[in-house]
């Protein structure tokens, strides 16, 4: 699986933009709508130790 970029640099998948995660979930969150990027969000992040 790849993503093409992901801007979260406090993940702890996350190297150079890139997401280095086997795999990531992504969630319904925010607005709920889930009828643009507002509303939704990975779940697979972690944060950097
Ligand atoms: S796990 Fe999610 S938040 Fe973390 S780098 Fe990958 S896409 Fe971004």
């Amino acid at each position: 699986m790849r993503v093409a970029t992901c801007k979260c640099e406090e993940c702890h998948y996350n190297k150079n933009f890139e997401c280095h995660a086997d795999s990531i979930e992504v969630m319904s969150v925010g607005d709920k709508k889930v009828s643009s990027s507002e509303g939704t969000c990975c779940s697979t992040f972690k944060t950097k130790r």
